[in-house]
């Protein structure tokens, strides 16, 4: 069955009221954008049969395929997949796999089975089963060949119902597409939005196939490259030629990686280099050492780090002289540069790095606003000092996007 479009209906009445929010239709978009399928429409209804049915007959006019997630479970109101078995035209039958796989998930747990757990193992007649190996209501592929229609059926909590989408939907759904989209994230560092905008506005305006689109975040700016394709092997190609080609630009030289972020970069080169970091934070307060150490190896490349807050701790760890502190203080290019060295002989390691300024809300003055970030990096061969004036958007935003640049920083010094 050839499927080119979808749309994605989310049954709860928790997500209607806002009392979660709705990852699911969040989570599917994405995949489904990925794998060149198209979506024009998505809803979400609250526990009611019949506006269930409502939306599905109608989004079966507009699509291909229908994937509702939600309203599986065992209680009264989980009637999803009951009505859209009707729906479909199918009877509910027992089927004896799910059956013997949910007995044995109460088993397991020494809890009982009651007769509404067994109604889980009804599923609509010839459909393909989607066991649950992680909770215990099985979701459902159910076509309907005559119609060229499908839907899918998926349990509602994520955790349940991502690993059900990935080793079930997707293999059935790239059987089914008549398109592959392949994308990349073009990581950038240094330039912001509106910059990187203006420099390739050409690229981003005429190119169709794959196209190209901007997102900015805190700090940082990614582009998207996405390809649809006939197949998996021309996605790729037009996808690596256009980030060729957007290193060619005058953005190139701020493009720091392809599908990553900072701290991995940075792992990543330090691993290839043989090279060890140790850091020295001030108003990051561990927030660059945490960053660096979700990357998986990190341990072989850190030495270790030192929140020096205190003007005591700068002087006697990282021996930042006194003379510093008390004429320039601890926001200064000179106390940065000192933290960056001292920490990087303390630790004996290759590469110092450090971060000193002023997160706010408070202790800005008219020389030294709030924002007013100093970021050094030191090596036995060269020692440089950035002065970072960031937006007064908020400490969190101050914090965060001074790590990634002392981070990006490191990385360049390497
Ligand atoms: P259960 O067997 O747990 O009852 P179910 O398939 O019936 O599963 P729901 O009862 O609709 O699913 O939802 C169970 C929980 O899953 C919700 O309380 C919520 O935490 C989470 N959940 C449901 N739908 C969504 C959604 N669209 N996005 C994010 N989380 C969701
Ligand atoms: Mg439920």
């Amino acid at each position: 069955m050839k499927i080119n479009s979808a749309e994605i209906l989310c049954v709860g009445t928790e997500i209607l009221i806002g009392d979660i929010i709705n990852t699911n239709a969040a989570y599917i978009s994405q995949r489904l954008a990925s794998l060149g399928i198209n979506q024009y429409h998505q809803g979400v209804v609250g526990d009611n049969p019949a506006r269930v049915k409502k939306f599905i007959s109608e989004a079966l006019e507009r699509a291909d395929l229908v994937i509702t997630t939600g309203g599986l479970g065992p209680t009264y109101d989980d009637l999803t997949k009951e009505t859209i078995a009707e729906l479909m035209g199918k009877k509910m039958v027992l089927n004896d796999e799910a059956h013997r796989r949910i007995k044995e998930y109460f088993d397991s747990r020494n809890r009982v089975m009651t007769e509404n757990n067994v109604k889980q193992a009804y599923m609509p007649e010839g459909c393909i089963i989607l066991q649950n190996d992680w909770g215990t209501a099985p979701g459902a592929i159910i076509e309907n060949e005559e119609k060229g229609k499908v839907v899918v059926i998926l349990p509602g909590p994520p955790r349940e119902m991502k690993p059900m989408f990935e080793t079930g939907v997707v293999p059935y759904l790239e059987k089914s597409s008549d398109y592959y989209f392949v994308s990349k994230n073009v990581n950038i560092f240094g330039m912001g939005e509106s910059a990187v905008e203006t420099e390739i506005i050409d690229i981003l305006k005429n190119s169709l196939n794959p196209t190209v689109a901007p997102y900015a975040s805190d700090g940082e700016m990614r582009l998207r490259v996405t390809a649809k394709t006939e197949s998996k092997e021309e996605g790729e190609k037009l996808c690596s030629d256009m980030i060729e080609k957007l290193k060619n630009t005058t953005i190139g030289e701020y493009i720091y990686g392809v599908d990553t972020c900072i701290e991995e970069a940075l792992v990543i080169k330090l691993t290839e280099k043989n090279m060890k970091i140790a850091v020295a934070e001030s108003c990051t307060g561990g927030m660059v050492t945490e960053k660096l150490t979700t990357v998986s190896g990190a341990s072989a490349v850190l030495d270790g780090s030192i929140v020096s807050y205190a003007n005591e701790i700068k002087n006697k760890m990282l021996g930042v002289s006194q003379e510093i502190l008390d004429t320039k203080g601890a926001v200064s290019e000179e106390c940065a540069l000192a933290m960056a060295e001292g920490v990087r002989k303390f630790m004996s390691a290759d590469i110092g790095i450090s971060v000193t300024g002023i997160a706010g809300p408070t202790g800005g003055t008219k020389e030294k606003p709030v924002g007013t970030v100093y970021i050094a990096v030191s090596t036995d061969k060269k020692k440089e000092c950035v002065k970072l004036t960031l937006r007064n958007n908020g400490r969190e935003y101050i914090r965060n996007v001074s790590a990634k640049n002392v981070l990006h920083l490191a990385l360049k010094s390497i």
